[in-house]
């Protein structure tokens, strides 16, 4: 089995798709090591097990919106585009999306997935409640106000296999999307904070060459005005795709043209295939602060990263609670990198970029390719050293652990496995 991307083949002996959440519970109980897999999104081995996957797209995918209709009830292993349908079916919404919904709930939010906005938190930020089977196939209710809730939501699989999430929910709303083309990168260095904020979704695309940002999208509320200031850019007046050359049939509409949130906020639209599929990715977070000097860092790197880049996005993601998260407390700019499927060449020059971000407290994406070794994340993450401490004593013996969580973790394999 490999992954979305087809950069890595899965380690799992055993590959299971339970029926229900008691069969989930008993696979558990009576595994070594396990590890629950979603779609398969992810670029790097944070999925991964040397023992039996569990895959939740058997179970019953029920949504059930809570009676005063501020939250609602999914399945684990449902995908953010059924669940979006679902919820506007009802006249329901959630905050924000990121830029492809065909990845599964549960596995976006253990990996900290985003999309874009000064004022909007992750996915993960929408979750108040979590159904979680434990190493001993015991099910676990968490809420908001325990720790277990803080380290486990954005967990990396290392807590359990989560089997339902409780998310917030609002009223359906409207939008619209607007492309900015040619903004001056001095403009932009300038006035980052006030660009990234002048719509509810904001997102930068650039290979990091020339003297402007070839294309930023405006996914504003129906409320906002329309494109308040162009700042040196020029407004497209037709549909683009991010990538230069390519068809904008695959995208959301734009042009200023209303539409429900759901067809606005992913870049694609849900019936066609996201992007290029064969490709890598990795993401690097840092303080929204700090964009502009290290937006200047990667620049300098143009020459380097440019032959091997599809395209890099800029977004930014308000501040959250969850201890592993890249945003924890932290108002946040994410340096978005879509690489061409060169994993030598992008693998010889990610620790360069990575080494640029560092004086930032550059955090890496959880599930997108970056080096374990550059980073000391007791000093990333001032939680650090509780989430290593309760996933120790959740999980003594590291059913739940693979080689990945190991490197970041600084803990060795279990004795046996
Ligand atoms: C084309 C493309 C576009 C993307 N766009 C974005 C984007 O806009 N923003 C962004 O932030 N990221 C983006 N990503 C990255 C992606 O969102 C993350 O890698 C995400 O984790 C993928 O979800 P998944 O369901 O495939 O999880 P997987 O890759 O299958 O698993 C990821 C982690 O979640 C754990 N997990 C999965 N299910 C469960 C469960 N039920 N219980 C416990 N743990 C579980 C796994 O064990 C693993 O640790 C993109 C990826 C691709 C391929």
């Amino acid at each position: 089995m490999k992954n979305w991307a087809g950069n890595l083949e899965y380690s799992s002996e055993n590959v299971y798709h339970p029926t229900s959440v008691q069969e989930v519970q008993q696979l558990v109980a009576g595994a070594s090591r396990i590890k629950a897999l979603g779609s398969r999104h992810s670029f790097n081995r944070v999925a991964d097990t040397d023992g039996t996957h569990i895959l939740l797209d058997a179970l019953p995918q029920d949504i059930v919106l809570s009676a005063d209709k501020t939250t609602v009830k999914v399945s684990a292993g449902i995908s953010y585009g059924a669940l979006c349908r679902a919820l506007e079916e009802h006249g329901y919404a959630i905050h924000n999306l990121a830029s492809l919904p065909h990845i599964s709930v549960a596995g976006a939010i253990q990996t900290g997935t985003h999309g874009s906005g000064v004022n909007n938190p992750s996915l993960a930020a929408a979750v108040v409640g979590v159904e979680l089977v434990r190493p001993s196939g015991e099910l676990a209710i968490l809420t908001q106000d325990d720790d277990e809730f803080l380290a486990s939501v954005v967990g990396l699989g290392a807590f359990g296999v989560v089997t339902g999430l409780e998310l917030s929910v609002r009223p359906s709303y409207d939008m619209r999307q607007r492309v900015l083309t040619g903004l001056p990168w001095d403009t932009a260095l300038s006035n980052f904070r006030q660009i990234a904020s002048s719509a509810y979704s904001v997102s930068f695309f650039t290979d990091y060459t020339g003297d402007a940002i070839p294309q930023v999208w405006l996914k504003a509320l129906d409320s906002e005005p329309a494109l308040p200031d162009l700042f040196g850019g020029t407004a497209a007046s037709t549909a683009l795709h991010p990538l230069p050359g390519m068809s904008a049939e695959n995208c959301t509409v734009q042009l200023n043209e209303p539409g429900k949130w759901l067809d606005r906020l992913p870049h694609f639209r849900h019936e066609f295939t996201p992007s290029n599929g064969e490709e890598l990715q990795s993401e690097f977070i840092l303080p929204l602060s700090d964009a502009p000097a290290a937006l200047t860092a990667v620049r300098a790197l143009a020459d380097k990263l440019a032959p091997l880049l599809f395209i890099s996005e800029i977004r930014t993601i308000a501040a959250d609670e969850f201890w592993l998260s890249p945003f924890y407390r932290q108002q946040s700019v994410a340096l978005h990198f879509t690489w061409k499927p060169l994993q030598a060449e992008v693998e010889a020059v990610l620790p360069e970029l990575e080494t640029a971000l560092a004086p930032f407290g550059s955090r890496p994406h959880w599930g997108k390719l970056f080096t374990p070794g550059l980073y000391n994340f007791a000093a990333l993450y001032p939680r650090f050293e509780d989430f290593r401490a309760l996933v120790h004593a959740n999980d003594p013996a590291g059913k739940f652990r693979n080689g990945l969580l190991e490197s970041v973790l600084g803990v060795p394999a279990p004795a046996g496995n």
